[in-house]
């Protein structure tokens, strides 16, 4: 089902050149948040495959995650709950770390947010290494709940994130593809 016929998401895609070092090009999704039908037309894309869905949350990853995860969650009747990096969330938490190109990283989860059995749809605008995703995909699966599918406005396929998370058994949705990084 092509649910896009009015509306080119790519077309209010931002691209900033070599941000925030040289030789990336960053996809500036705030553009297409900007937009009224483009907020809503990405909105709308992430969720439809879920509408009747046997889930129990939306969990949104820092910080773009947060503003489509929000929205899918309200759409979708279910509640929401965030994946922040080390240190944000205010009650006891579980981590994990994960390689960034230089260094590594930690996301957090509330401990007591979801629990064993919990069906979880994943949500983040972009989907580049994985590496961030998969992070997140441990900290839900260490929670004991299920992530039943998890879905991405970008997919950046040449860099292989949206494979690896299949491989791990996750039933990935993405809305458009840039090539390259
Ligand atoms: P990764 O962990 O490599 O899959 O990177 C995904 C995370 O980093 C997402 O939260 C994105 O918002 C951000 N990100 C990575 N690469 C880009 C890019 N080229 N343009 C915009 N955001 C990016």
């Amino acid at each position: 089902m092509d649910l896009r016929k009015g509306f080119d998401i790519a077309r209010y895609i931002r691209t900033i050149p070599d941000y925030p070092k040289p030789g990336i090009m960053f996809r500036d999704i705030t553009t297409l948040f900007a937009n009224p039908y483009g907020f809503r037309a990405a909105t709308d894309e992430l969720l439809w495959p879920y509408l009747s869905a046997d889930l129990d949350y939306v969990v949104g990853i820092e910080a773009r995650g947060f503003i489509l995860g929000g929205a899918v969650a309200h759409e979708l009747g279910l509640g929401f709950v965030p994946i922040r990096k080390k240190g944000k969330l205010p009650g006891r938490t579980i981590g994990q770390d994960y390689t960034l190109e230089y260094g590594v990283d930690t996301v957090e989860i509330h401990a007591d947010a979801i629990t064993t059995g919990d069906k979880v749809l994943l949500v983040d605008d972009l989907i580049a290494t994985g590496g961030t995703a998969e992070a997140a995909l441990e900290l839900i699966r260490k929670s004991g709940a299920d992530v039943i599918a998890a879905c991405f406005v970008v997919d950046l396929p040449d860099l292989g994130g949206s494979k690896k998370l299949k491989n791990k058994g996750v039933n990935v949705h993405t809305l458009i593809e840039f090539e390259g990084d």
